[in-house]
C-alpha cells in the first residue's frame, strides 16, 4: 500500500527534507545547513528528518545526494561538492536514528525521478532530465525505469564532451557539457561578453559588480543584446548536447531544470533549433524540449518518490 515517505535533497549549502504523499504533494519542509563536520551534517539529515515526520505516517527515506553513489549499499563515493560525505555509508549511518528504510541515490536522479512521477515527464514512459546549476546534472527514464548503469554512475550526462578542445571541466575534462552550459559557464560568458561590448546594459553592469547568472537572465528579459547572446550561446551548446541525449534515447520528453532554466526560452528555443538541425529523425521529431516543473522542490519529491520498502523493494509512494 503506497503511504507517505521523506525526501532529503543534502545540497552543497543545505539540508531540505520534507514528507511527500503518494500523489507527490510536499506536505512539510524543514532546511539546515549542511556545513560542518560529517557527524554535524549527519546530525543535521536526522533532525531535519525528525522534525518533517512529527504527525504523520511514513515508511521510508530516501536521501538524494551530489556525487557518485553506490545505491545498493547507501555509500557515497565520490562528492567534490560536500567533501564531508565522501566515503560515509549513510545508509548504514543513519537507518538507526530513523528506525526507517533509508536509501541514498544521485540527487539529479532523484530530481528525475521526482519530474518523471509528477512533473513534466508525468505523461510519458521515456524521459532525459538535464539541471543547469552549478554543474549539470542528468536523469534518464527510459521505459519507466531510472537508468542506474552498472554502478549507479550511469546518467552522467553534464559531463559528456561537446567540444574537444573547450574550457576544463570541474571533474578534469575539457568541453563537458557541464563547463559550456551550466550556470556557472553562463557568468563566465557573461563577463568575457561584457568586457568586449562595454557599453551594453551587461557592461555596464559588470563595471559595477560582479556578475551573476540572475542578472544575465533578467537583462536578457529586458532586451540587452550582449545579455541574450549569453544565452544564445548556452543554447547553441547545449542543444549539441541534447541532440545527442535525443540519438541515444529517443526520449518523449527533455525536461530542463535547475537555477538557468528561469531563462526558459531565451535559451531553449536555440536549443531545440541545435537539436534538430542536428539530432536525427524520427527521433528529433517526436521529443518535447520543455522547462521542468518542480523547481527547487524537485529533488525532496523525487527522492522521496524513490524510497523503497526494503522487503518488497517497492516504491513506498507507488510507481
Ligand atoms: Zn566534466
Amino acid at each position: 500500500m503506497a503511504m507517505n515517505a521523506i525526501g532529503v535533497d543534502v545540497g552543497g549549502t543545505k539540508i531540505a527534507a520534507g514528507v511527500v504523499t503518494p500523489e507527490g504533494k510536499l506536505l512539510n519542509e524543514v532546511r539546515y545547513p549542511s556545513d560542518g563536520s560529517t557527524k554535524v551534517l549527519l546530525d543535521s539529515i536526522a533532525r531535519a528528518v525528525r522534525e518533517v515526520r512529527d504527525g504523520y505516517e511514513v515508511g521510508a527515506v530516501c536521501l538524494a545526494v551530489p556525487g557518485l553513489i553506490l545505491a545498493q549499499e547507501g555509500k557515497v563515493v565520490f562528492s567534490p561538492n560536500l567533501s564531508t560525505i565522501q566515503g560515509v555509508s549513510l545508509k548504514d549511518e543513519l537507518e538507526g536514528r530513523f528506525d526507517l528504510p533509508v536509501t541514498v541515490e544521485n540527487d539529479a536522479n532523484a530530481a528525475a525521478w521526482g519530474e518523471f512521477r509528477f512533473g513534466a515527464g508525468s505523461e510519458v514512459d521515456h524521459l532525459v532530465f538535464v539541471t543547469l546549476g552549478t554543474g549539470v546534472g542528468g536523469g534518464v527514464i527510459t521505459h519507466g525505469v531510472l537508468m542506474r548503469g552498472a554502478q549507479g554512475a550511469g546518467g552522467e550526462l553534464g559531463h559528456v564532451t561537446i567540444q574537444a578542445t573547450g574550457p576544463r571541466c570541474g571533474c578534469g575534462n575539457h568541453g563537458c557539457l557541464e563547463s559550456l552550459a551550466s550556470g556557472t559557464a553562463i557568468t563566465r560568458r557573461a563577463r568575457e561578453v561584457a568586457a568586449k561590448k562595454p557599453d551594453s546594459a551587461l557592461g555596464k553592469l559588470a563595471s559595477e559588480r560582479k556578475l551573476i547568472g540572475e542578472d544575465v537572465t533578467n537583462l536578457a528579459h529586458e532586451g540587452d543584446e550582449a545579455a541574450l547572446a549569453v544565452l544564445e550561446e548556452t543554447g547553441l551548446w547545449l542543444g549539441i548536447g541534447l541532440a545527442g541525449f535525443v540519438n541515444i534515447f529517443n526520449p518523449e520528453v527533455i525536461a530542463i531544470g535547475g537555477g538557468a532554466a528561469k531563462a526558459g526560452d531565451l535559451i531553449l528555443d536555440r536549443a531545440r533549433k541545435e537539436m534538430h538541425l542536428r539530432a536525427r529523425s524520427p527521433s528529433r521529431d517526436l521529443v518535447e524540449i520543455k522547462e521542468a516543473t518542480l523547481g527547487a522542490k524537485s529533488g525532496v519529491i523525487g527522492a522521496a518518490a524513490l524510497a523503497r520498502d526494503p522487503e518488497s523493494g517497492e516504491y513506498v509512494l507507488g510507481a
